[in-house]
């Protein structure tokens, strides 16, 4: 049985806002990923079981391996369509605000939705979500948004609404935030919404298949280049950083690559504990972090680059050069020293 986190007024609130709403919105954070568009189109496959005119916007694009998904491509990309954009948050009743907890997040979006007069409603699993809904389902002790999601939909009695097409959406986004169930997942919970979304007849290894064995050969050749050349290792702090200049990216792809994933991979050496991967982007430089065990990657997301996050996954943007991003991270890592140590 599912045990009840979501209280009961936020579902009683949120279930009489949709039954007097036509026009749905949800919306998602920029440079979405599985747990975004996986949310998001679940709760679009819903909607539109029950008869309900809805559209999902992100602020830009999303990767490729998220593309299958059926809704996929009728998502609105905000960046390529403006007036599109301004008219469905502007006619919206209701919009849904998912997978993040600041408008910061968003955007350009983020003022739009801030000015919209439509209800709002924020179902996030990040931690101390800003005051911008009407509404906040934010549980942070859940792995992803696709999990509350799934929740969410059970606890108004709708199971029987979610179709195969849900099913997969739900499935993606709660394996894309767990790193295919292999942190953030010892919850039994998990693995009983996985059996229900097995009986909805989704096909679990061919979603694992689409999600992650489907690169291009120019992928796993920046991987190499990356993993060999680029990755420094600061032993002492059992921590690797990979910096990667837009030209480096251009020289694999003829455009920004697909790096997706990159900085998971130096926490597969047994010492290595913090992974950071520098990445720059045409405006700016964004950064990744992971870590396995205890470490604080919020913290440190948060204290060095004005990001934030999970424990474990986080990230945060720079405005400079990319070397300049370097050192700053090379200077503050000895600050972390002891709770390095100590994880
Ligand atoms: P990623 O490294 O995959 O881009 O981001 C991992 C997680 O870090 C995201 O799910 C999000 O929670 C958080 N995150 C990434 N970039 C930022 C950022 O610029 N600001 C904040 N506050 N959080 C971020
Ligand atoms: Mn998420």
């Amino acid at each position: 049985m599912l045990n009840k986190i979501i209280s009961e007024s936020n579902i009683q609130k949120v279930k009489k806002l949709i039954d007097k709403s036509d026009k749905i919105v949800i919306v998602t954070h920029i440079s979405p990923d599985g747990d975004a568009i996986g949310s998001s189109l679940a709760l679009y496959q819903f909607f539109l079981q029950i008869g309900k005119s809805v559209n999902v916007l992100v602020p830009n694009n999303f990767p490729g391996f998220l593309k299958w998904l059926k809704g996929a491509k009728e998502i609105v990309v905000g960046e390529w369509k403006e007036n599109l954009t301004k008219d469905l948050i502007g006619d919206a009743d209701l919009i849904f605000c998912l997978d993040f907890n600041i408008l910061k997040r968003i955007e350009q979006l983020g003022p739009l939705i801030r000015q919209a007069s439509a209800k709002k409603v924020m179902i996030d699993h990040h931690l101390d979500p800003d005051n911008f809904c009407d509404v906040v389902i934010s549980h942070p002790e859940v792995s992803s948004t696709s999990e509350l999601i799934f929740r969410f939909i059970c606890r108004m009695g709708m199971f029987e609404y979610i179709d195969k097409n849900c099913a997969e959406c739900i499935y993606m986004g709660m394996m894309t935030d767990t790193g295919a169930f292999t942190y953030n997942s010892n919850s039994p919970q998990i693995y009983y919404i996985i059996s229900e979304l097995l009986e909805k007849e989704i096909d679990k290894d061919a979603i694992y298949n689409k999600v992650y064995n489907d690169y291009s050969e120019c992928r796993i050749r920046l991987q190499g280049y990356v993993l060999y050349e680029k990755m420094k290792i600061f032993k002492e702090y059992k921590t690797s950083l990979i910096a990667l200049s837009y030209e480096e990216q251009k020289r694999f792809y003829g455009k920004r690559g697909d790096t997706e994933g990159f900085v998971n991979i130096p926490l597969s050496i047994g010492s290595i504990i913090f992974s950071v991967f520098i990445r720059e982007e045409e405006n700016k430089i964004k950064i990744s972090f992971r870590s396995k065990g205890k470490f604080p990657t919020n913290q440190f997301a948060a204290e060095v680059f004005d990001g934030g996050g999970h424990l474990n996954a986080s990230g945060g943007e720079f405005y400079g050069t990319l070397e300049e991003a370097v050192t700053l991270f090379e200077e503050a890592l000895p600050k972390y020293a002891d709770i390095l140590a100590n994880c």
